[in-house]
């Protein structure tokens, strides 16, 4: 039985992850606002530092494998997007980065976005803001966009783009890390979109190439499949889970 600590475990694709990885037998501690083992805000570095803290506890030091799948979309503060969408990753993942070299998987999945894949970011003041880790320049500049869209964006590509800059490091560690872009998913956060009088319209509208969205388990399975020893030389990589909307999108940029 393997300790996996997964965030955003208490909706949508966090959720089908953890009822997954729990009937396989893994012992789960779920990370979210509220309905999980452990109840923290991660938009403020004091409720990141209390979830690493919390779920650092409950393993016993030891951290098998590792989801960070809490996230927030494009219907709210732009401001927010950012803390929750990257703070919330980046410092979970230094956080934890010892006890996943303690444990028994090394493998750590990051939960992106097909928006991730889209836009021009070479030499973005918003993506270097990110990087840095300057959340309070991250924060302003998002805001300025004054397009929660934007935001989202921004954050899920930053977010991917730490993940590939931590490979050499963290495969030298043993430990695997690699993001998932899912596109458009029924859950509670699509159904925002849908609702939201901006993006409503178009999200709704909106079809992916195969006919129809996915189901969260769809994505879960994906998640299991890249923690598992299947995957055991897959690192570093983005796996684009979204029904053909990359392909349709950019059929020759990959
Ligand atoms: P969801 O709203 O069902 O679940 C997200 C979870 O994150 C919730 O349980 C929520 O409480 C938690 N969360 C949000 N803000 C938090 C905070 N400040 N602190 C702690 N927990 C917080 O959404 P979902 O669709 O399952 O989204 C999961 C991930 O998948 C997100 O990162 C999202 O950006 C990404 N994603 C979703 C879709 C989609 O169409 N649903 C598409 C691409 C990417």
């Amino acid at each position: 039985m393997a300790s996996i600590v997964i965030t955003g475990s208490a909706s949508g694709i966090g959720a089908a992850t953890a009822a997954m990885l729990r009937e396989a037998g893994h012992q789960v501690v779920g990370v979210d606002v509220a309905g999980a083992e452990v109840c923290v805000d991660l938009s403020s570095a004091a409720g990141r530092a209390a979830a690493i803290d919390g779920a650092l506890t409950r393993c016993g030091g030891r951290i098998d494998a590792l989801v960070l799948c809490a996230g927030l979309g494009a219907t709210h503060a732009p401001e927010k997007i950012a803390s929750v969408n990257y703070f919330g990753v980046s410092e979970l993942l230094d956080g934890f980065k010892g006890a996943l070299e303690a444990g028994t998987m090394k493998s750590v999945v990051v939960v992106a976005s097909v928006a991730a894949t889209h836009g021009e970011w070479e030499g973005s003041p918003l993506r270097e803001a990110f990087l840095a880790g300057d959340e309070e320049k991250a924060r302003a500049l998002c805001a300025a966009t004054g397009h929660a869209a934007a935001a989202y964006a921004a954050s899920k590509h930053a977010v991917v783009c730490d993940v590939r800059r931590r490979a050499a490091a963290w495969g030298a560690r043993g430990v695997r890390l690699n993001a998932v872009a899912p596109g458009a998913v029924e859950t509670p956060l699509l159904q925002q979109s849908i609702a939201d009088p901006v993006v409503g319209k178009a999200t709704a509208a909106f079809i992916p190439p195969l006919g129809r969205r996915a189901e969260p388990a769809e994505i879960a399975q994906v998640i299991g499949f890249l923690l598992s020893d299947a995957a055991s030389y897959v690192h570093g990589s983005l796996l684009v889970v979204d029904g053909g909307i990359d392909a349709l999108a950019r059929p020759c940029r990959f």
